[in-house]
């Protein structure tokens, strides 16, 4: 007989499989709290069940947990852990605690082992993709975070998510949606409110408006570049939807009132920097109700960028405000632990990383 996972089994296939075993609907969300709210790691814990079902459920049921394989601490205060999955593979979670909005507390939480959208600057590209995370396996990063820091002493919890970490998580749509909705979910999960979740995507512009409607989510998009040119060199994704396209999605993105849309700009030396891409940039934002977070690039040896000075990074910034644009420059979190932007995904476990050339 095939076995359920009980971190991937939605609540009506469960509830249907406790039907047939005779057992009453209402232990689904039962199960299903103690999985991705308590985050136990055995059917023994789940001391509301009868005996009889708990030993079904260990015979026929699988339950399988992240551990932690690996937590490094930064000057700033962030943490990155590395989880090895029940399947052995490594999934990375970046805990930063924000300094300019203090009592926000973010997880920056993995959709996939790895990545296909092979972005060229983006390390975690070089994985290639692995597998897709289940809804269970993006849910319990939050949980398992929360447990060390609890284990630590820590007063401070998860209280804001962004989808940023390794993985396209619009690719991994079928799993993503049920595990935001345990995220938001006080009964079954963390209950963390939609307003500070965040899902950040390359551009799979058909799934777009598709997600708001599916979750309220915050939506950021890693738009990189002005010109389908470049940024069909910098993320091969745009070939399939170009900025304009990709732009027409999030028109059609439901936008609850008073929020915006964050679009990132990873800034590259002398490949997105120049002011003409300063002037090109709200021309194509106008309209959306948004704002551009500038990240400067995170070096690192095996990616062939360089982060451009800091006198250019304020010079984008600046010329972006006076086209009446809001714009931030994200200071770089955790880099003396790799924990930054594009930096996730082949510290641990001997890196299958192989030196891509880009053209
Ligand atoms: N795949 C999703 C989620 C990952 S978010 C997405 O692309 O949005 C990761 C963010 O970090 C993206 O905005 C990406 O553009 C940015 N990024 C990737 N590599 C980076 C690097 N080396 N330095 C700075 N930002 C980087």
């Amino acid at each position: 007989m095939a076995s359920v996972d009980l971190k991937a089994v939605s609540e009506p296939q469960l509830e249907a499989l406790l039907e047939a075993w005779g057992e009453p609907a209402y232990r689904a969300r039962q199960i299903l709290a103690w999985v991705h709210k308590r985050g136990v790691r055995s059917v023994d814990e789940m001391t509301n069940l009868s005996k009889t079902l708990r030993s079904r459920l260990s015979a026929e049921a699988q339950l399988s947990t992240l551990r932690i394989e690996k937590c490094e601490f930064a000057q700033d205060g962030t943490r990155k852990y590395a989880f090895k999955t029940g399947r052995g593979d490594v999934i990375e979670s970046v805990f930063i605690p924000d300094a300019s909005a203090p009592g926000r507390n973010s997880l920056c939480v993995s959709s996939q082992v790895g990545c296909a959208i092979d972005c060229q600057f983006c390390l975690t590209a070089s994985l290639g993709l692995i597998r897709n995370l289940s809804a269970g396996e993006i849910v319990e990063q939050v949980i398992r975070v929360d447990e060390d820091l609890a284990a630590a002493g820590r007063p401070e919890r998860v209280n804001n998510i962004v989808m940023m970490g390794m993985g396209e998580p619009l690719a991994n749509y079928g799993a993503l949606i049920p595990a935001l909705r345990l995220i938001n979910s006080e009964a079954l999960g963390p209950g963390i409110s939609t307003r500070r979740i965040t899902v950040s995507t390359s551009g799979l512009a058909p799934k777009i408006p598709r997600l708001g409607q599916d979750v309220p989510v915050q939506l950021a998009i890693s738009l990189n570049a002005t010109t389908d040119d470049v940024r069909d060199r910098i993320m091969p994704i745009n070939k399939t939807y170009p900025i304009e396209v990709l732009l027409e999605a999030c028109r059609a993105f439901p936008l609850p009132s008073r929020r915006r849309i964050t679009f990132e700009y990873v800034l590259l030396d002398g490949i997105n920097d120049s002011d003409a891409d300063a002037r090109r940039l709200p021309k194509l934002l106008k309209g959306l109700r948004c704002k551009v977070n500038l990240i400067p690039f995170n070096e690192h040896p095996y990616v062939p960028f360089a982060r451009p000075p800091i006198s250019r990074v304020q010079r984008f910034q600046r010329k972006l405000m006076s086209a009446g644009l809001s714009a931030f420059v994200r200071t770089p979190r955790g880099e003396d632990i790799s924990a930054a932007c594009g930096q996730l995904g082949v510290e641990v476990d001997a890196p299958k990383r192989v030196l891509r050339v880009v053209g």
